[in-house]
């Protein structure tokens, strides 16, 4: 596991321009070479992605374990070790993508070749993906797979990144599941005035100071406290049944603790995030126009008027025009599955005292592909209790990035065992 670990982050697949192929075929000849057959999809010959499967018995439920392959990228000089070093030093396993997330993707291949080795015969298909250019996402890896070759990953259910860590919040111990994902939905607010000569400002009207007051109210922005199903049922496993009104759920994270309070403030609504700006291109030019680039998230199945109102009440009359740019994500998957019950006999096998949860990304994933294509239940959960928690979420897209062992070893296990409980019912 950690071998495999060190040799794919040895392989460079930042992204852009990513260079998956590497990894892909890599993958497939530690695949091969352990029994389970394996097939390269490509648009464009250096971006494959790999598909490797046990056939089923029968049409039984499919289960793809599902990762990418792909990585941002790593600046050197910030680092301790080399980012492409795969070096193992204090039992953590060093390198960008250690996290996000070549250790799962060599977990996959690991459980699915340990079963392939052991004659494990699922009732319906089980599939390892993994795929390219889910950094950037400019149509190379699942979301083509979905569109172009189908039948290569469709699946009832999948196992996928997005959370897994154990957090103690309020006291209880907890393994989050990542069962929902709020939706990104930015737009550009084109603000307006007059340019001029900056020798004598008070003939023009600066754009750019009066997008400054706008961006203010944007960030003040607060919406009105909403209970998604999600929530709810994460508050539920902490208090072991109570949730309270919506209107009062932040102020009962508060009392909860720091981290209750940081991890719920974006999950009870949308969130306006003013995040670029550009106005004059030359010093002396009073600018005529200012684009604000705004990152707004919705909850899941969160209509885009709901934001596009929010702005108008934030921002009052003006001369202002907003321009919406494409969106992804905001899908859900049910809480009560086959899958969730595989997640929760698990926590209970590794933790007795430690309770799964389910939960909803403020970010989103490649899970959004496969509920859109074939309303597949994918749940975000790959099990972490060695690493810190806290530590890992600083390290992701940051320095120093690495993965512990006993970690990566736990995800082997539960990946395992979400195999078996899938596909090992005789019948499905
Ligand atoms: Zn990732």
């Amino acid at each position: 596991m950690t071998q495999l670990l060190r040799e794919l982050i040895r392989l460079d697949t930042v992204n852009p321009p990513g260079n998956e192929t590497r990894v892909a075929e890599h993958l497939r000849a530690y695949l091969t070479a352990n029994g389970v057959s394996c097939e390269l999809y490509a648009r464009v010959p250096e971006r494959a992605n790999l598909v490797a499967r046990i056939p089923g018995r029968g049409d039984g439920p499919r289960l793809v374990l599902l990762s990418h392959t792909d990585t941002v990228l790593a600046d050197p000089a910030d680092w301790q070790v080399d980012p492409w070093s795969g070096e193992l030093r204090d039992d953590h396993v060093w390198g960008r993508g250690a996290l996000d997330m070549k250790g799962q993707v060599a977990a996959s291949a690991v459980a699915i070749a340990s079963l392939a080795r052991e004659g494990f015969e699922p009732a319906g298909d089980l599939i390892f993906a993994a795929t390219a250019d889910e950094e950037v996402g400019a149509g190379f890896g699942l979301s083509w797979l979905c569109s172009e070759h189908p039948d290569a990953v469709r699946a009832e259910y999948c196992v996928n990144e997005g959370a897994g860590d154990r957090v103690e919040i309020g006291g209880v111990p907890l393994y989050l599941c990542a069962t929902a994902e709020k939706a990104t939905s930015p737009f550009v607010l084109d603000v307006h005035g007059r340019a001029g000569h900056a020798a004598m400002p008070g003939i023009a009207d600066n754009a750019l100071v009066r997008a400054a007051g706008l961006i203010e109210r944007l960030a003040a922005y607060r919406p009105e406290p909403r209970l998604i199903p999600e929530v709810a049922a994460l508050v539920a496993t902490i208090t072991g049944g109570t949730v309270p009104p919506a209107g009062e759920l932040l102020a009962f994270a508060r009392r909860l603790d720091a981290r209750a309070f940081e991890y719920l403030e974006p999950l009870v609504g949308l969130t306006l995030t003013p995040t670029m700006a550009s106005a004059s291109k030359k010093r002396n030019v009073v600018p005529g126009l200012c684009e604000v680039g705004v990152d707004c998230r919705l909850l899941p199945g969160q209509p885009r008027g709901e934001a596009e109102s929010a702005v108008r009440d934030a921002l009052g009359d003006g001369d202002w025009d907003l321009r919406w740019e494409e969106g992804q994500g905001g899908t859900r998957s049910p809480i009560d599955s086959r899958l969730w019950d595989a997640v929760t006999s698990f926590v209970a096998e590794i933790e007795l005292a430690a309770r799964p949860a389910p939960t909803c990304l403020a970010g989103f994933t490649d899970s959004h592909w496969l509920r859109e294509a074939f309303g597949t239940v994918a749940y975000g959960f790959f099990p972490m209790r060695t690493m810190d928690p806290d530590l890992a979420v600083r390290l992701i897209h940051s320095a120093d990035e690495r993965a512990h062992v006993d970690d990566l070893e736990l995800g082997v296990r539960w990946l395992r065992h979400a195999a078996l409980a899938i596909g090992g019912a005789p019948g499905g």
